[in-house]
């Protein structure tokens, strides 16, 4: 199982999980965790988070935690530390009212 998550951007958090292993590869200039194929991503952009838990409380699978750091506006973001579960509904993608999250496979 991975619930690995690098975040070293001051602006982005890109999580790739599957259940069976990791690769840790880059990709647009950001470490992602993952194998190449048959993983979700999961993108949050930081700079365009506010922080308003959305995507926190309406997530079904419970995949995002909140930051212990500060973003550059001064809010903590969600986190998905826990990509492995995502059944790639997108709500979270969708409900985004800053549209700060990109969900992938
Ligand atoms: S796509 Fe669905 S399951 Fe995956 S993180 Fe977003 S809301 Fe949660
Ligand atoms: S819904 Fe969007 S703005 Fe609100 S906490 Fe989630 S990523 Fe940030």
């Amino acid at each position: 199982m991975l619930t690995n998550v690098n975040r070293v951007s001051k602006l982005r958090v890109i999580t790739m999980a599957n259940v069976e292993g990791k690769t840790t590869v880059e990709k647009d200039g950001y470490l992602v965790v993952g194998k190449a194929e048959g993983v979700v991503e999961i993108d949050v952009d930081t700079f365009l988070c506010k922080g308003c838990g959305i995507c926190v409380e309406m997530c079904p699978r419970k995949v995002f935690e909140w930051s212990k750091e500060l973003s550059e506006k001064g809010v903590h973001y969600p986190v998905p530390v826990h990509a492995e579960k995502c059944v790639k509904c997108k709500l979270c993608e969708l409900l985004c009212p800053d549209f700060a999250i990109a969900v992938r496979w």
